[in-house]
């Protein structure tokens, strides 16, 4: 374990020295009033340059990221971050620009993010979006506000959202913070919303159903065009929770399937990092009935020039300061141009085709739930192994050991003990079959030693922890 800076400190010990200023010195008692100054010495770690480098350079290399392995993180798309995406974001004409430097002076940001609004709006089959929200989450709030307001204006009083019981936790958080009551609707037998049990719930008290397709299991909605159908016949909109776009870029989309608003993560699909490598971004689209209701500005184009357009006239008004986060935009914006249409559509298919080859590979191992076609993640379970005596974390533990970030485990909750595997296309398919030979050596260890492998991870610089003291008493400070 690496010991903390404070504790590699010595006294006295200097990264850079200053050569005086050459003006009289004075103590800071004769500069600051007597209740500026700090009564207790602040006790700051005292280390050479080198120090201070190795002992970050090697806290980085404890940790696990995309530049370093393999993450198969389901629902959490963690491709590959082109590098270019970093140097585009890093144009001193991007990073020097200030969020209040007039209109005038900051047009080619104006066109890059109106281009952006654009592709997203095409990628999405959608009418309008507005690049501000700040995340998924974010995204999924601004789309259950515009739901509101569209239900206020038109006089109708509508208290419910419809989300199915594979949903990722934010819809629900969403639409209760928007003060809605959140109606789940049970998935059938192949891993899909139950139409009938969602014909039953169907009235004039549903604003809106929030659905992900293909869903948390990695499974399309077949049933999409009759949902959205009976959407419309009931006046509900359809909201899609866009964290599974890289599964139908350029194939499908929200827009065909008939949904009215959709959010995307642009530090999913669009290859911006995230899971601490950076802030997110979840712009947000609409149909062209509910285009007014976009969070203002929007950034619009007179045949001249990009402007700022606070002329939205059913606003929900701003979600974020300024304009959303930038440099996320440019990155995302990058990725689009150096994919292009076709590009866009072969991440699509690679990604599906590489989930589809894990599954497969893997189904004979693990208990495989639901045994048809996935799209660009899928759904093991972990009963087989568990009935052994290793559980999901204990699978999910042993991987590290092989240098693999484990996938999304017991999520989504309708599968018991269940590993949600995300390849993305990004990875070849030495990176695939190394995955698959060691989840495959981890199921033969279970079946011969599981008392071995519940010690593991018994490689990462911190060993097996008991999460529930480690919540529960947490040692913030040594
Ligand atoms: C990631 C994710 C979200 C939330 O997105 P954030 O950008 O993390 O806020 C919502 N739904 C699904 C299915 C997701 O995978």
């Amino acid at each position: 374990m690496e010991k903390t800076i404070f504790k590699n400190s010595t006294r006295g010990k200097r990264g850079i020295k200053f050569s005086g200023p050459g003006l009289d010195e004075k103590p800071l008692e004769e500069l600051l009033p007597a209740n500026c100054l700090r009564k207790d010495n602040v006790n700051l770690p005292e280390l050479t340059e080198p120090d201070v480098v190795r002992y970050f350079t090697n806290l980085s290399r404890q940790n696990f990221s995309v530049d370093t392995v393999f993450y198969p993180l389901g629902s959490c798309t963690m491709k590959y971050n082109p590098k270019i995406n970093e140097q585009m974001s890093a144009l001193p004409g991007f990073t020097g620009i200030h969020p209040e430097q007039p209109e005038q002076y900051s047009r080619g940001a104006l066109e890059l993010m109106n281009k952006l609004q654009n592709a997203l709006a095409e990628i999405t089959g959608m009418n309008r979006v507005s690049l501000q929200p700040a995340a998924g989450a974010h995204g999924e709030f601004a789309g259950m506000l515009i739901v509101k307001k569209y239900f206020e204006n038109k006089g109708e009083n509508r208290s419910k959202i419809i989300i199915p019981d594979s949903a990722h936790g934010t819809n629900p958080a969403s639409a209760k913070m928007c003060g809605y009551d959140v109606v789940k609707v049970s998935s059938n037998s192949r891993g899909q919303v139950d139409v009938d049990a969602l014909k039953d719930l169907l009235n004039n008290d549903v604003a809106a159903i929030m659905m992900t397709n293909p869903n948390t299991l990695g499974i399309f909605e077949e049933n999409i065009l009759e949902i959205s159908k009976l959407a419309k016949e009931h006046g509900i909109l359809l909201y899609y929770d866009g964290a599974n776009l890289n599964a139908i870029m350029g194939i499908t989309s929200p827009g065909l399937m008939g949904f009215d608003i959709v959010h995307v993560n642009l530090h999913k699909t669009f290859s911006a990092p995230h899971g601490g490598g950076g802030p997110g971004s979840g712009p947000v689209g609409v149909s062209e009935e509910l285009s007014s209701y976009l969070p203002a500005p929007l950034v619009e184009f007179d045949g001249k020039e990009y402007y700022l357009d606070y002329n939205i006239r059913n606003s929900i008004g701003k979600v974020k300061p300024f304009y959303g986060n930038f440099g996320v935009l440019v990155k995302a914006y990058t990725y689009i141009l150096m994919m292009g249409r076709d590009g866009l559509r072969k991440v699509s298919e690679d990604a599906v085709l590489n989930a589809n080859y894990l599954k497969e590979k893997l189904k004979n191992d693990y208990l495989l739930t639901y045994d048809i076609p996935c799209m660009h993640e899928f759904v093991l379970s972990g009963d087989i192994q568990k009935e052994q005596g290793v559980n999901t974390v204990g699978i999910a533990k042993r991987l590290m050991d092989f240098d693999i970030h484990p996938p999304t485990v017991y999520f989504p909750l309708i599968v018991p003990e269940s590993m949600m595997i995300e390849p993305t296309e990004t990875e070849t398919r030495e990176t695939l079959d190394n995955f698959i030979s060691v989840m495959k050596q981890i199921a033969g260890e279970i079946k011969e030693n599981p008392a071995q492998v519940a010690q593991s991870p018994i490689n990462s610089p911190v060993s097996k922890v008991d999460e529930v003291a480690a919540a529960r008493k947490p040692i913030l400070k040594y």
